[in-house]
C-alpha cells in the first residue's frame, strides 16, 4: 500500500491529466488536492494494517472467549464521476488495510484514472485478483454486483435513488450488507457575529468549488439579517470574478460540468429557481456556445419550500436564505431529507456548540467548510445514507467480528 501511495504521487501528473480530460476537474488541483488525498488515504490505512485485532472477553464463570476480526470477502464498490480519484482510495484503502479482495466499479462517465490505479496496483505488487476494475454501467454492471451472491458487501457513494435499489438488489440477494453514501442539500449557517469576508470565502467555495458537483455543496446558505445585504453583496462580487474555462488553464477557476444530462439538469433547476419566483442575482447562463459551462448562479429570496431549495442541483447554483434568530435558522436548516454535512460561521462559540449538536447530520464544519481529511469519519443521516467512509470507523464496514468461545475446566472465576 505504501509503494502503491508513492507510486502515485510519482504519477501525478498524468493522473491530474487523465481526471481533467475525463471529469473536467481543475488539473493544477486535482493534483494538489485530490491525488496528494488518495495517497495519504492508502497511507493511512495501512498504518493501520497491524492494529486490526480482537478483543478479550469477560464471559461467565467457566468460560473463555475472545473476539477476531476477520475480512468481510469480497467487496463490491460502486463510484460516481465526481472525485473519481479520491472516491477510488476512500473505498479501496480501509478495505485494503482491512484484507478484502475488491471489485471497483467506476462511474461510466470517468473510467479512465480507475484504469490507471489497477495498473499502479499490480505495479506496487497487489497481488492478482485483490483489486479488480470492472467499467460498465449502472443498470448493468453495477445490477450486477449489487445482486451478486458471491459478493459479500457493497460500498456505494452516488445518488440517493440508485442507493435505494442497490439496497433492494443486495436484499433480495445475498442480504449483503451495503453502506451508502448518497446525496445532500446541505446548510451554511452564517451569523450576524461572522467576519464577512471570511464568511463570503466559506460561502462561496463551499458551494462553487467542484463546479459544485459534490455532495457536501453549502447549496442553502442561510445569513442572519444583520449582516445578509453586506454578505449578498460580497457573494455576487465573486461570483462575477470567477474565471470559468479550460481546466487545464491554471488561470480558471471553475470548468465545465462533466457530462450533458448534467448540464442540461442544471440549467433546467434554473429556469425552475426563475418561475417559482426566486431572484437570480447573477449568472444563471451557458458559458459560450461550446462545452458545458455554467455561470456561477446566486438565487435570493428563496424559499424553503421551492424546488431548488429542496433538490440536490450538483451543480453551481447557491440559495441564498436570510433568517432572524437561532431556532428559526436551524429548524430551516433540518427541513431536508438530507443529512450529511453543515456549516456554521460564528465567534460565538456557545452557539457553534449548540447548532453542532441540533443539527441532523454526519459532519459540521465550524468556520470553514468542505475540509476533508482520511482521519475525520465521513458519512450521512437520514436520506443521506449510512456507514462510514474515512477514519478507523471505515475499517469496520470491511471487517467481520467473529467471537470464540471454550469452557476452562476448573475456572477459579
Ligand atoms: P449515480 O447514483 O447515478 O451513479 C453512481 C454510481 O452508481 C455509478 O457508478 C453508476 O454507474 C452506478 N449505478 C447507477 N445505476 C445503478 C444501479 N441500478 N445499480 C448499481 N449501480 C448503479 O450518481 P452520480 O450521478 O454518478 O453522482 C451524483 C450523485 O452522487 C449525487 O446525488 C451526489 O450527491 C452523490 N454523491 C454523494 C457523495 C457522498 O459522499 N455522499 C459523494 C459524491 C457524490
Amino acid at each position: 500500500m505504501m509503494k502503491f501511495a508513492d507510486l502515485i504521487q510519482e504519477n501525478a501528473e498524468e493522473i491530474a491529466a487523465l481526471d481533467a480530460v475525463n471529469g473536467s476537474k481543475l488539473f493544477t488541483l486535482c493534483k494538489v488536492i485530490d491525488i496528494a488525498a488518495a495517497s495519504r488515504t492508502l497511507r493511512y490505512y495501512a498504518g493501520a494494517v497491524d492494529k486490526i485485532h480482537g478483543t478479550l472477553l469477560k464471559l461467565s464463570k467457566g468460560l473463555h472467549g475472545y473476539t477476531l476480526k476477520e475480512p468481510i470477502g469480497v467487496v463490491g464498490s460502486i463510484i460516481p464521476w465526481n472525485f473519481p480519484t479520491a472516491m477510488f482510495f476512500m473505498k479501496t484503502g480501509p478495505a485494503l488495510a482491512a484484507g478484502c479482495t475488491i471489485i471497483l466499479k467506476p462511474a461510466e462517465q470517468t473510467p479512465l484514472s480507475a484504469l490507471y490505479y489497477a495498473h499502479l496496483a499490480k505495479m506496487a505488487g497487489v497481488p492478482d485478483g485483490v483489486l479488480n476494475v470492472v467499467n460498465g454501467y449502472g443498470c448493468t454492471t453495477g445490477a450486477a454486483i449489487s445482486s451478486h451472491m458471491d459478493i459479500d458487501k457493497v460500498t456505494f457513494t452516488g445518488s440517493t435513488e440508485v442507493g435505494r435499489k442497490i439496497m433492494m438488489a443486495a436484499a433480495a440477494s445475498n442480504l449483503k450488507p451495503v453502506s451508502l453514501e448518497l446525496g445532500g442539500k446541505s446548510p451554511l449557517l452564517i451569523f450576524d457575529d461572522a467576519d464577512i469576508d471570511q464568511a463570503a470565502d466559506v460561502a462561496f467555495s463551499g458551494m462553487f468549488f467542484n463546479k459544485g458537483e459534490i455532495c457536501v455543496a453549502s447549496s442553502r446558505v442561510f445569513v442572519q439579517e444583520g449582516i445578509y445585504e453586506k454578505l449578498e453583496k460580497k457573494l455576487v462580487e465573486k461570483a462575477k470574478a470567477t474565471v470559468v474555462g479550460d481546466p487545464f488553464d491554471p488561470k480558471v477557476h471553475q470548468g465545465p460540468q462533466t457530462n450533458k444530462m448534467q448540464f442540461e439538469k442544471i440549467l433546467s433547476y434554473i429556469e425552475k429557481g426563475k418561475t417559482e419566483g426566486a431572484t437570480l442575482l447573477v449568472g444563471g447562463n451557458r458559458v459560450g456556445q461550446k462545452g458545458y459551462y455554467i455561470e456561477p448562479t446566486i438565487f435570493a429570496d428563496v424559499k424553503d419550500n421551492m424546488t431548488i431549495a429542496k433538490e440536490e442541483i450538483f451543480g453551481p447554483v447557491l440559495c441564498l436564505m436570510k433568517f432572524k434568530t437561532l431556532e428559526e435558522a436551524i429548524k430551516r436548516a433540518n427541513i431536508t431529507t438530507y443529512g450529511l454535512a453543515a456549516g456554521i460561521i460564528t465567534k460565538n462559540l456557545n452557539v457553534a456548540n449548540s447548532v453542532s449538536r441540533s443539527i441532523r447530520v454526519g459532519i459540521i464544519w465550524i468556520n470553514c467548510y468542505t475540509v476533508f481529511d482520511v482521519g475525520c469519519p465521513f458519512g450521512g443521516y437520514k436520506m443521506s445514507g449510512f456507514g462510514r467512509d474515512f477514519g478507523l470507523e471505515a475499517l469496520d464496514q470491511y471487517l467481520q467480528i467473529k467471537s470464540v468461545v471454550t469452557p476452562v475446566l476448573n475456572s477459579p472465576w
